[in-house]
Order: structure tokens, then C-alpha cells, then sequence
């Protein structure tokens, strides 16, 4: 059976873990485009990277604590749509809890770096390249200029802390921007710093030519297998513990007789 959609157009860092987590997800993601509403953990995330992306735009000396706070009002308007908020069945409660933990973020993010001292280079820039035939996207929360001149990609988090025995999975997809990042500048990123905002902790790694030749390449394993399977008119479904517990999808696996573990 073929599908009706095109093949989207290019892989992004996340699509690319949709796939790799599950063939299947990413063909009722990113191919039927089966839409997936919002939880809390995704608004909060988008609400949280809004106030940054906000503060971070302004001119260097203006990043202050104050402007940070400043920001929460306009990210409400912006990022709690009444789509938004239905889909999340967002109450007083829950839009009081919404308002205190990124009063805390804010406030531990303060206790990780001072913005004013942030030299960057770009804020939500979008980074399309083509490697052989693989074509390549996403979008880095920050690109910093560090004090040693090198390129830094940064990464909020606002979800839990990995354990202490942290996979490379933590660090795959700003990887993948330091592939796109080397590509489109011509610059290898020297570092991938996340910042755990919800924790005030910071995880940082370089970035080396392993590493760099490994996420191509594994993307571009990816690309063939995804073209291969749109070509077949099906994706196959990897059911998981760790894979489905946060699918959007479970319902429907559910229904077609997909043996989706408990949560
Ligand atoms: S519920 Fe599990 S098997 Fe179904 S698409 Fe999601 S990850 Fe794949």
C-alpha cells in the first residue's frame, strides 16, 4: 500500500529518534502527519524555551533577572493557545503550577550562567544542510561564541535529569547539530553544553571527530532505511517499554493489535 503523503522533505534531530525509537512512530509522526496534541511536559518545555529565546535576543547588559520574569506573560499569550490549553486540560491548578516551576527555573537558570556575559551567535537558528544524500534539519537553541573562541551548541532541558550512568543518547541530538553546524559554517562546534534548567545543572561534552562521522553516519543509515520503507507503503513497529510509554500512539498500536507494554 502506498501512502497518500509525500516523504517529508528532510530529517530533523527528533524525527530521526522517533525513528530510531520506533519505525512505526515515525511514520504516524512525520508521514501521515497524524497530529499529536500537546501534554504538559511539551507546553511547559515550549513555554520555558519562549522566555529564553526571549531574554537571549535582547542586547547583552538588558538579560537580567528582571527581563527574564517579564517574560512570562507574553509566553502565556504565545505559547498557551486555547488549543494549547484544552489539549492539556489546563485549569487554574494546573496553570498555577505551570507559573511556579518556571519561576523556579528561571530563577536556578540565573544560578548557571549570567546572560550578560553570553556571546552569541545565534537563538533558535534553523540549520538545513544535505550530506551525500541525506538531507538534514533542525533548530539550535543557542549557538555561543565561549571565551576560548570556540563554537558551543546549548541546549535547554527542562525535563529530568539522565541518571548518573547517562547513555549517548542525551547528547544525540545536539550531535547531530554539531554535524549540521559543521556542514553550514564550515566550524566544528568545540562543546555541547545542556542545561538542565528545571535542576540548575549543566552537562557538557566535546565534540570530536568520531562522534561527528558516527551521527552522520547514522543518520544517513536512517534516511535509506526511511526511504526504503515509504517505497515498501509500511514502517515497522518496534514496541518497547522505554518506546511506548510516552508514545502519542499507544491508543491507536493499541487498536490495530500492537502488543504495546503497560507504563
Ligand atoms: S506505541 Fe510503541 S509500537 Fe506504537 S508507534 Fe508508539 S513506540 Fe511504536
Amino acid at each position: 500500500m502506498a501512502f497518500d503523503q509525500p516523504l517529508p522533505a528532510s530529517l530533523s534531530p527528533s524525527r530521526l529518534a522517533d525513528f530510531q525509537a520506533c519505525p512505526r512512530r515515525y511514520q504516524y509522526a512525520s508521514v501521515e502527519r497524524i497530529p499529536q496534541p500537546a501534554s504538559y511536559a511539551t507546553a511547559k518545555g515550549r513555554f520555558v524555551h519562549f522566555i529564553f529565546e526571549q531574554l537571549m535576543s535582547l542586547e547583552a547588559p538588558l538579560r537580567t533577572l528582571d527581563a527574564a520574569r517579564s517574560f512570562v506573560a507574553p509566553a502565556l499569550e504565545a505559547i498557551l493557545t486555547p488549543q494549547v490549553r484544552e489539549e492539556i486540560a489546563m485549569d487554574d491548578a494546573l496553570e498555577a503550577r505551570l507559573l511556579a516551576e518556571t519561576a523556579v527555573i528561571i530563577d536556578r537558570y540565573f544560578t548557571m550562567e549570567d546572560p550578560r556575559l553570553v556571546v552569541t551567535e545565534g537563538i533558535e537558528e534553523r540549520v538545513g544542510v544535505t550530506i551525500g544524500d541525506t538531507p538534514l534539519i533542525g533548530i539550535i537553541d543557542r549557538l555561543d561564541r565561549d571565551e576560548d573562541g570556540s563554537l558551543v551548541i546549548v541546549d535547554y532541558k527542562t525535563g529530568s535529569l539522565p541518571n548518573r550512568n547517562y547513555d549517548s543518547q542525551t547528547f544525540a541530538n545536539a550531535e547531530l547539530y554539531a554535524v549540521l553546524c559543521e556542514e553550514k559554517l564550515g566550524e566544528r562546534p568545540s562543546r555541547i553544553r545542556l542545561l538542565y534548567v528545571s535542576q540548575g545543572e549543566t552537562l557538557e561534552r566535546p565534540v570530536n571527530d568520531v562522534v561527528v562521522k558516527a551521527r552522520a553516519a547514522a543518520a544517513a543509515a536512517a534516511w535509506t532505511r526511511i526511504r526504503q520503507y515509504y517505497d515498501q507503503g509500511s514502517f515497522p513497529e518496534t514496541p518497547s517499554k522505554n518506546a511506548c510509554r510516552f508514545c502519542s500512539f499507544r491508543d491507536l498500536c493499541l487498536a490495530r493489535g500492537v502488543p504495546v507494554p503497560p507504563r
